[in-house]
């Protein structure tokens, strides 16, 4: 579905390199924000939160070390490091913090885009067990191919309502706050805004529901 790309936040102050991601990232449908700070990473992250995190270390407000460090205060994003640090104790604090991979610069933009992909499996390994495909009575919901289906037949939901139904399967078997969604979903920055939840909440209902009366239990 063309409406729900994969997102990805660039955190890089170079704007030559900013060009040449955006160019490779955009030919293989990948969604592109960007952000030349760490402190506009930071806050980017937070209202739309990505599902993948490229990130400098040399920014020029903060360290990229400290942007992977405050992420993971809240989010299990991927975060591939792209650096010319190339000294093994830059990349070992790196990954310390939290970081994914990481990735000398200069780099091949098919190695990169290589390194993406084996974040973002094992991402989505770790958050959805073996099986990616969840199924409940007549209804069907591949996270991998972001596809949902009650028998067969496609049913259109809007990346919001896809992230939400994400987050629930994701916690299936346990109790998930509101907070909670509202940050997964929407970001650090919406855990108050409790009527997003409810506006999407009914309208993921009514699209997963074919009678509301009968509520199916799984
Ligand atoms: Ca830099």
């Amino acid at each position: 579905m063309s409406e729900s790309k994969i997102r990805v936040l660039v955190v890089e102050d170079d704007s030559q390199i900013r060009r040449f991601l955006r160019a490779g990232l955009a030919a293989q449908g990948y969604e592109l924000r960007e952000a030349e700070t760490g402190q506009q990473a930071l806050a980017d992250a937070a209202i739309a939160p990505p599902e993948l995190v490229i990130l400098d270390l040399g920014l020029p407000d903060i360290d990229g070390v400290e942007v992977v460090r405050r992420l993971r205060e809240w989010s299990v994003v991927p975060i591939l490091v792209l650096s010319a640090r190339a000294r093994e104790s830059d990349k070992i604090a790196a990954l310390d913090a939290g970081a994914d991979d990481y990735l000398t610069k200069p780099f091949g933009m098919g190695e990169l885009l290589a390194r993406m992909r084996v974040a973002l499996r094992h991402r989505s390994a770790l958050g959805e067990g073996a099986s990616s495909v969840f199924t409940c009575a007549n209804l069907q919901v591949d996270l991998s191919a972001r596809r949902v289906t009650r028998d067969g037949a496609d049913i259109h939901l809007t990346p919001i309502e896809y992230r939400l139904l994400g987050v629930l399967i994701r916690h299936a078997d346990k109790v998930v706050t509101h907070r909670q969604l509202l940050r997964e979903v929407w970001g650090l920055a919406y855990v108050e805004r409790s009527h997003y939840l409810r506006v999407h909440m009914a309208a993921l209902r009514q699209k997963l529901e074919p009678d509301p009366v009968r509520r199916d239990s799984c």
